[in-house]
């Protein structure tokens, strides 16, 4: 399959400046020779990597369809390794479609989703880390995610994995070149010696571990739900989170949205704001406390953020939606909460005592969506929840994937377990299938040990073109 020839229009759909066809594999620069026409006539191959002006042609009708600068890069210093060609047009849907079927007249096929990023990891260019790290690059929605995948594609998730990996080779090695060559003088590796070298591999894959959730924050963000009974301020601030610095939304393939959601900014991660403030109260006496709605919006949400009117005292209604979401387990540990006074503005009635009693480790913060007052320090109090008050520096890289996040661990098990047969004096064959499953699912991270279900998976998310 990889011999054969792939094209894509690789710019978004709908009318731009320009609009880019992108061409590769062996045949590249046939496909597109003879439809180029260029001043003076030449039919020879142009100079790689250098823009080349001229017009697409249809060889047969003759037709001039666009004018374009044509740029013919020479494999292997191209995206895929392959012979490319892109194709700058200009950017309507319909001339880059019928250039794209003259191109698929001339012998090229229409690449698959992620494609052009599947030859690069194939033919050596990127690995699978890297190449998952284009996908992020694209769709990052904050400063800090764009830079995290920078990192990640640059190669350092990548090394650091590698590191660990080579770290557990040497290991692995010197076990089985004492199974292997009993008789020849390979001594017996002992457990003392043994122990410190699977603790260093130990540490360097802890240590990657230990920046994932907060990784796995700044790429997926923060499922985040504004509870509360009507009329306490929640819309008000939801549109005053909103307001500080929006995130950029990119509708991500594979996703499925069933709620509203708006994203915030917070300190660089996505805060998904559920949105369940725009609905309107009915009669039912239910659906009016807004428990059921409140329910379902918190059942999905990772942090609720719980209102309460500063100016008026609890009432049961408040009460009622404090149950709902004690009973969902918020305000303990596992699921993060924050109370919010609003309307700090007005004279204070609520009670801090009775919030108190009910919520006792939960953080309190005091707001006005009217002056604004508050909208800080909830921030902050969010984020030091959610990030245990740890800020991400300008060139660190973080562990941002679940996939990773997951190889990671089953490596650290198979590593944790490979010291019970150590301890035990057991032959060292047991040590070793430990080391090497160990091995083996850290190879997932960078794609050397990754099945072709696997593959397909994660190129199929891509968009065409990429
Ligand atoms: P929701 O029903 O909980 O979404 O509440 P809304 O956001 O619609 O607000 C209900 C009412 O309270 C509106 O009239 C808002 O203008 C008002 N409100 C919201 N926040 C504040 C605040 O901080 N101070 C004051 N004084 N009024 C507020």
């Amino acid at each position: 399959m990889q011999n054969d020839t792939i094209a894509a229009i690789a710019t978004p759909p709908g009318i731009g400046g320009i609009g880019i066809i992108r061409v590769s594999g062996a045949d590249a620069f046939d496909v597109v020779l003879p439809l180029l026409r260029r001043p003076g006539g030449s039919t020879e191959v142009p100079p790689s990597h250098v823009l080349t002006y001229g017009h697409i042609v249809n060889p047969q009708t003759r037709e001039i369809l666009d004018e374009v600068l044509v740029a013919f890069m020479r494999a292997p210093r191209t995206y895929t390794r392959e012979d490319v060609v892109e194709i700058s047009g200009h950017g309507g849907p319909l001339v880059l479609q019928r250039m794209l079927r003259l191109l698929l007249a001339q012998g090229a096929r229409l690449a698959n989703p992620g494609e052009f990023t599947l030859r690069a990891f194939l033919n050596g260019r990127l690995d699978l880390a890297q190449a998952e790290a284009v996908m992020d690059l694209i769709s990052s929605q904050t400063e800090a995610g764009q830079r995290l995948a920078i990192q990640q594609l640059r190669g350092r998730i990548s090394e650091q994995v590698q590191d660990a990996r080579h770290a557990l080779l040497g290991v692995i090695a010197r076990i089985e070149a004492s199974i292997d060559f009993p008789e020849e003088d390979v001594p017996t590796p002992q457990s003392e010696e043994l122990r410190p070298l699977i603790e260093i591999a130990q540490q360097k894959v802890d240590a990657l571990l230990a920046g994932a959730e907060q990784g796995r924050l700044y790429r997926q963000g923060l499922r985040t739900a504004i509870i509360g009974r009507p009329n306490v301020g929640k819309s008000s601030l939801l549109n005053a989170l909103l307001r500080t610095e929006r995130a950029i939304v990119t509708p991500i393939a594979g996703t499925t949205r069933d709620t509203v959601e708006e994203v915030a900014n917070l300190r660089g991660i996505p805060l998904h704001l559920i949105d369940t403030a725009g609905i309107t109260p009915s009669d039912d006496p239910v659906e009016q406390i807004g428990v059921r709605r409140s329910r379902a919006a918190a059942e999905s949400a990772e942090v609720v953020l719980l209102v309460f009117d500063g100016s008026e005292r609890l009432n049961e209604q408040d009460l009622q939606v404090s149950a709902e979401l004690r009973a969902m387990g918020f305000g303990t540990k596992n699921r993060t909460m924050i109370v919010v006074a609003n309307k700090s503005d007005l004279p204070r009635q609520l009670q801090i005592e009775e919030v108190h009693n009910i919520w006792p480790e939960a953080p309190l913060i005091s707001t006005s969506t009217l002056s604004g007052a508050g909208l800080d320090q909830l921030e902050e109090a969010l984020a030091n929840l959610v990030l245990g008050g740890k800020v991400l520096a300008g060139e660190s890289s973080l562990i941002t994937s679940a996939r990773h996040q997951e190889a990671l661990r089953k490596a650290a098990e198979y590593l944790q377990a490979s010291l019970l047969p150590l301890e035990q004096r057991l032959p060292l064959d047991f040590v070793s299938i430990d080391l090497r499953a160990a091995y083996d699912a850290l190879g997932e991270v960078t794609g050397e040990t990754a099945s072709e279900d696997l593959l397909e998976r994660i190129f199929s998310e891509f968009c065409i073109g990429k």
